[in-house]
């Protein structure tokens, strides 16, 4: 047979089934700290790749440069899942109506796949104000799928507390040095999908000999390990790169698995390492 120039078909990603029915693809691409004018070129080195899932920020102030990606891509919205979140400021249930329009609008789209709440900034007290107004977006069908981010327990108990919906997400900081068990747990009891963000821990957590001896066993990179630690414990990970053979590498992780041995290796790295503030924190 004559060897076909045909390029070798994009891997799906697999998917999540969010406790509302929702698919979110359990590998997508994060934008933080990527002005808005290199947003777009990262955006779209993404979707060439094959990553159909993009995670920003109002705060991020990056939604324009993800919206005129998405927009040149020429892909149909159906096969896009686009995640933005409400930025602390915004809080209270007018505020975060306001805020949520300003997004779609930066972004040029009619609604979102997935609409988180920043941070929970308890001195504040408005996020139970906020979730209401999510719970009103969701229900005019402007959001497919409401969420948190960065909710501790007693947070998410407060929240839930009078609430109409439950979110069936909570995106928090999880990587090999903060593997955040309690709260993955706490997750699985109410159904809310765990998500990821720093999943490389922005990079300090790629040069432990323990995950460059599991990446040379594979030929991988200690980066392609410590996503696919992620997506084999079930989280959802959404790592960022302006670099296109990072972007690409990150996203060759589907061709190889740890074994429970080397998931534990890795699992032994757990050492409490925040890259960010603590959600108690933050305000
Ligand atoms: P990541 O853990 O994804 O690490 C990103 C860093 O790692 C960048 O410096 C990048 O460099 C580098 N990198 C990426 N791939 C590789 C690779 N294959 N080899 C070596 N280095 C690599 O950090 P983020 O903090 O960006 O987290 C990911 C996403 O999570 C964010 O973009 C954002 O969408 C979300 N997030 C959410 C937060 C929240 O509060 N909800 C807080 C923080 C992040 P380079 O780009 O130069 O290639």
């Amino acid at each position: 047979m004559a060897p076909s120039a045909t390029p070798s078909p994009i891997p799906s990603v697999p998917t999540v089934t969010l406790d509302n029915g929702v698919e979110i693809p359990q590998l997508g691409f994060g934008v933080f700290q990527v002005p808005d004018d290199a947003t777009t070129a990262a955006v779209t080195a993404a979707l060439e790749t094959g990553y159909r899932s993009i995670d920003t920020a109002a705060i991020y102030g990056n939604e324009a440069g993800v919206g005129r990606a998405l927009a040149a891509s020429g892909l149909p919205r159906e096969e896009l899942f686009v995640t933005t979140k409400l930025w602390n400021a915004d809080q209270g249930y007018d505020a975060t109506l306001r805020a949520f329009d300003a997004s779609l609008a930066k972004l040029g789209l009619d609604h979102v796949d997935l609409y988180l709440i920043h941070w929970p900034a308890p001195a504040r007290d408005l996020y139970r104000d906020s979730w209401r107004a999510l719970e009103r977006l969701a229900g005019e069908g402007r959001i497919r799928a409401a969420g948190v981010s960065n909710f501790q327990p007693g947070h998410l108990l407060r929240l839930l507390d009078g609430a109409t919906l439950t979110p069936v997400v909570n995106q928090i900081e999880l990587h090999p040095g903060l593997q955040q068990a309690e709260l993955r747990a706490f997750h699985a009891d109410h159904r809310i999908a765990t998500e990821a963000w720093s999943p490389l821990a922005q990079g300090a957590v790629l040069d432990d000999p323990a995950v460059a001896a599991v990446a040379g066993r594979y030929g991988k990179s200690a980066a392609q390990v410590v996503i696919r630690w992620h997506l084999q414990l079930g989280n959802v990970v959404i790592p960022k790169s302006v670099t296109p053979a990072r972007i690409r590498e990150n996203f060759e992780v589907f061709d190889f698995a740890l074994t429970d041995e080397e998931m534990q290796a890795v699992a032994a790295l757990d050492r409490g390492l925040r890259t960010g503030p603590h959600p108690d924190e933050l305000n």
